[in-house]
């Protein structure tokens, strides 16, 4: 209790695109929240990164943004950046250098379909939350080009670590109690998960038998030493390419996914396809310290600047701050909020067929709250 009493401050950078108009998006919304459902006093801080600030400043995530995230934030929401078409000297992600800074080693996706079933009381068929090990994997990048007696061939690297994937494993497996205890506060026609809590590792160890043996082991030992785990949690194992055509065949079917860095990248992508508009996902991402909400989209140049952006994933990444730093029932009041909007149906942006502004959007999810 003591911990509701201390302000919940929230670092927020907009960077490019889109990202200025959902980020403010968000914060509305977050300020909206009714003190029964938020009992902290929530604060803000603005802070700049980005591309268009590398070309104006020289570099993408300034050391004040850094410092005011390690000093005074308990979490961060980003909006998107812009990525050049051609290789610029001197600029890196300020989201990849986040990232690493701040020690986000998981990015988690959730993936909620139909909340146009929710309207008619049926229930929604897909709650699925990936988690995605951030660090490591492919990502390493260490690739060469070799010239060989046959022409040039090319390797790449791929470490996979016991401790990475330790992390990554006790996420999941914790995330998953985490959600069942959020589930518990729904009604039985809100859940779409009915059964207990499960945690689905996914690898390709019939292949990668010395990498992805060693993920997949690892997890396994995280459940195997945890009583509560292993009293409370199913696993199961899904083969990457099983794991998409089950995902797309009945996605019902899965709760808590915790995949290596590069087949979660490809896991979540095809994802957010089951459900709809780039415009509605949101994602985390997160270390043991530290969350950064950020909408999967990115920055949108087509249609930046013009109030037609769909806030919606910004605002469900704020949703999943909130979840994380231990303020679930404000997190489940805005998406409760966001569904109801969804399932009206009468505002909506025109990714999702409508001709409501970004705005018109915002305001809607405020009123319901
Ligand atoms: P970036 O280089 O920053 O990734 P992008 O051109 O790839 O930019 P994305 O943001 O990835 O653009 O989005 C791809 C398409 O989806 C865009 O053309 C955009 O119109 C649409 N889109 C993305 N996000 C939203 C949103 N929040 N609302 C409406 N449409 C969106
Ligand atoms: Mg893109």
């Amino acid at each position: 209790a003591a911990a509701m009493d201390k302000p919940l401050t929230i670092g927020l950078i907009p960077a490019d695109g889109i990202g200025r108009e959902v980020i403010p998006a968000a914060r509305q919304v977050l300020e909206a929240l009714p003190s029964n459902a938020m009992p902290a006093k929530l604060s803000f801080i603005d802070l700049d990164a980005g591309f268009e600030y590398f070309q104006k400043h020289g570099v993408a995530l300034p050391q004040e943004t850094l410092a005011a995230l390690k000093g005074d934030c308990d979490g961060a929401l980003f909006g998107a950046v812009s990525s050049p078409s051609h290789k610029v000297a001197g600029y890196s992600s300020p989201i990849v250098g986040l990232r690493k800074q701040m020690d986000l080693y998981a990015n988690v996706r959730p993936v909620i379909s139909g909340s146009a079933a929710t309207a008619s009381g049926e229930k929604r068929a897909i709650d699925m939350l990936i988690i995605r090990e951030n660090t490591e994997c492919l990502y390493i990048k260490e690739e060469k080009q070799v010239e060989g007696p046959e022409g040039k061939y090319a390797i790449a690297k791929r470490r996979i670590s016991e401790f990475a994937s330790r992390r990554a494993g006790e996420m999941a497996f914790s995330m998953a109690l985490q959600r069942d205890a959020m589930r518990q506060q729904l009604a039985a026609s809100e859940r779409a998960w009915t059964g207990r809590p499960k945690v689905t590792i996914v690898h390709k160890s019939n292949v990668l038998s010395v990498t992805d043996g060693l993920w997949r082991e690892t997890v396994r030992k995280v459940y195997e030493s945890n009583s509560q785990y292993k009293s409370s949690v199913d696993i199961e194992e899904q083969l990457v390419d099983s794991m998409v055509y089950r995902m797309f065949r009945e996605p019902e079917a899965f709760d808590v996914v915790v995949a290596p860095n590069m087949y979660g990248d490809i896991i979540s992508d095809g994802a957010a396809a089951l459900v709809g508009s780039l415009g509605l996902v949101p994602s985390a991402n997160v270390g043991d310290s530290f969350v950064v909400g950020e909408p999967v989209h990115g920055s949108a140049p087509d249609i930046a600047g013009k109030n037609i952006a769909n806030p919606i994933a910004a605002i469900r990444s704020a949703a999943m701050l909130l979840e994380r730093t231990g303020y679930g029932s404000a997190a489940l009041a805005i998406y409760r909020a966001v569904d109801k909007v969804l399932a009206e149906g009468q505002i909506k942006t025109p990714d999702l067929g409508g001709k409501s502004t970004t705005s018109e959007v915002t305001k809607a999810v405020c009123k319901q709250l």
